[in-house]
């Protein structure tokens, strides 16, 4: 882990581990390999921290 990744993630720009990402229906969704938080793709090389509403649950209302 470098401080500069380190820094990434702190703006929630987070990068996967490869081999732990999967496809959940609706997004591409993995593991960060350098903080190891739940995150989502939301484009190219663009991964951000999931969310419970973009886990697939529906929302409260
Ligand atoms: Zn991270």
């Amino acid at each position: 882990m470098s401080v500069f990744n380190t820094v990434g993630c702190f703006f929630n720009r987070h990068e996967p581990s490869r081999r732990h990402v999967v496809w959940d229906g609706r997004a591409y969704v993995g593991s960060c390999k350098y903080c190891g938080r739940p995150i989502q793709r939301h484009g190219k090389q663009h991964w951000r921290k999931r969310t419970v509403d973009e886990a697939g649950l529906p929302p409260a209302s």
